[in-house]
């Protein structure tokens, strides 16, 4: 599969690089992916194959075009799994952290920048247990995410 659910930027007619292909005005997956930039939310978006938000769509929406809920990206595979943007800002996967939440070290965390400063996490969990600090959500639950001991498989 190609993408990780219909719902994602690469097909969505918010995204500015969708709007091009079809007016015939882009060559190509690099250009495509420089150029997706999603003008509902006003966000560059660097993975359109792997980012969501409620307001994907392959048409123009007959209902308005307010932004509904939180961009998502695909967290650390754990099976596919998505976590929120912090806000505007996309957090890194796969990436190099010390976690924020228990000090662990991992080649494979997330970051994220919050107001200058680089948080790192080990887990999806402990991103999303941060993100809650700052956001609510009662629809997400870091409980339905790999613990750290389940992750590493310590303990
Ligand atoms: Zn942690």
């Amino acid at each position: 599969m190609a993408n990780g659910g219909p719902d994602n930027c690469s097909n969505c007619i918010h995204n500015r690089a969708v709007r091009e292909v079809e007016a015939g005005n882009l060559a190509g997956l690099e250009e495509f992916m420089r150029r997706s930039w999603c003008s509902l939310r006003e966000v560059n978006i660097t993975r359109p194959h792997w980012t969501y938000c409620a307001n994907a769509a392959s048409h123009p929406p007959s209902d308005g075009c307010e932004p509904k809920g939180w961009i998502r990206a695909s967290g650390l595979y754990e099976g596919y799994v998505r976590i929120p943007w912090h806000g505007s800002v996309e957090p890194q996967v796969e990436v190099p952290a010390r976690c924020h939440v228990c000090r662990r070290e991992t080649d494979q965390g997330i970051t994220i920048d919050d107001e200058g400063q680089t948080l790192g996490f080990c887990t999806n969990r402990h991103y999303v247990e941060w993100w809650q600090t700052r956001h609510e959500d009662p629809d997400l639950d870091p409980e339905a995410f790999e613990t750290p001991e389940e992750r590493f498989g310590d303990r």
